[in-house]
């Protein structure tokens, strides 16, 4: 789903709105990051658009400015809430993972991190 319009369904348009509870550590006008439920590591946040978009690439061809705001959110929670270091993960499609389909980041650090690859 590629539209900007809140999705009715949308678990993550639902925290957006305040309608779901969520544990909200940064708001900008485009932008909301809330701590994962099921932390990977001791910071686990995620930055999610305040409009609805379903993965990455759609946020980057609808709205990149809005995908640089979000990096830069994550780096601001990263600056406040460990040592500024940090992994972005954008999983995109079920194989890669991705459960909720409203783009969203991991930020993971607060501890060294094992290697994904190399
Ligand atoms: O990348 P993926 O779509 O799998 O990530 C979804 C994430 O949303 C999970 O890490 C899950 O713990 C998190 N989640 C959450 N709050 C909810 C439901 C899911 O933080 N209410």
């Amino acid at each position: 789903m590629t539209t900007s319009a809140p999705e009715p369904d949308c678990l993550f348009c639902l925290i957006v709105a305040g309608e779901v509870p969520a544990t909200i550590v940064a708001r900008t006008e485009n932008v909301v990051a809330f701590e994962d439920i099921n932390p990977s590591a001791p910071m686990h946040v995620l930055v999610v658009p305040t409009t609805h978009h379903g993965d990455v690439s759609q946020l980057a061809a609808a709205a990149p400015d809005v995908l640089a705001e979000l990096v830069g959110v994550a780096e601001q929670v990263a600056g406040e809430r460990a040592d500024g270091q940090f992994r972005l993960i954008f999983n995109s499609g079920p194989h890669a993972g991705q459960t909720v389909f409203h783009v969203h980041a991991h930020v993971l650090g607060g501890t060294q991190l094992g290697a994904l690859v190399g």
